[in-house]
């Protein structure tokens, strides 16, 4: 995979994100403060607008384009997602490196990277309802194939509706937080729908 296929993921996600807006902000209209589709649309439009401002004449490392991507995120969104999703992708990026192409196994590497990245960021971890749990089984999903991740975040994400909320605004409410799908987790799914769909 070339600086192009990231590209390619990037826009993808942004059209996703676009799409899904609205159900993402009233999943956090639910559990926290009903921004996060609008939180995700800034933070991904900036995204796509930053990749298109590059000079044509200057060939990006994938790495270079996740980097580029996540300090986007990181500065142009202020809730909790930018930060996180920020360093997601910077972390990510970094860990590839500064090679031209990439493989499947790298690419797996460096998101796990990336994922403990958040964890370490968010001071979370798996069942604390949030965008880890559908990262964690979606980037472990990756050894077997790309929609095998996209159906595991997806499954992840759903598994958070009985969860009781430990960090994130979500956690204020304690027990009602049960019953809500997380949208973090539900806009960290959309990420590996699109790079199955990127990918296939
Ligand atoms: P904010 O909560 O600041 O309004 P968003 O609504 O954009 O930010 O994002 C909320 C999402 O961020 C949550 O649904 C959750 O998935 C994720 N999140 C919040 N805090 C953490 C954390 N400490 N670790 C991991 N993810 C978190
Ligand atoms: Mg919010
Ligand atoms: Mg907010």
């Amino acid at each position: 995979m070339d600086a192009e296929f990231f590209r390619r993921w990037l826009t993808a996600t942004t059209r996703a994100v676009e799409e899904e807006a609205d159900r993402l902000t009233e999943l956090d209209a639910a559990i926290g403060d009903a921004d996060h589709g609008a939180n995700m649309r800034r933070g991904f439009r900036a995204v796509s607008e930053a990749l298109a401002a590059q000079e044509p004449d200057v060939v990006l490392t994938p790495g270079a384009v996740l980097m580029l991507a996540g300090r986007t995120l990181i500065s142009k969104v202020g809730g909790a997602s930018g930060p996180l999703y920020g360093t997601l992708l910077r972390r990510t990026g970094k860990a590839l490196g500064d090679a031209p192409e990439v493989s499947d196994a790298e690419l797996r590497a460096a998101l796990d990277e990336g994922v403990r990245a958040v964890g370490t960021l968010g001071k979370s971890e798996a069942g604390d309802k949030t965008m880890l749990d559908a990262l964690i089984p979606g980037v472990r999903a990756l050894a077997e194939s790309y929609p095998a991740a996209r159906d595991a975040a997806a499954r992840g994400a759903e598994a958070t509706i009985p969860m009781r909320a430990r960090r994130g605004r979500a956690s204020y409410l304690g027990e009602r937080s049960i019953g809500h799908q997380d949208p973090g987790a539900t806009s960290s799914a959309l990420l590996f729908a699109t790079l199955a769909e990127v990918a296939g």
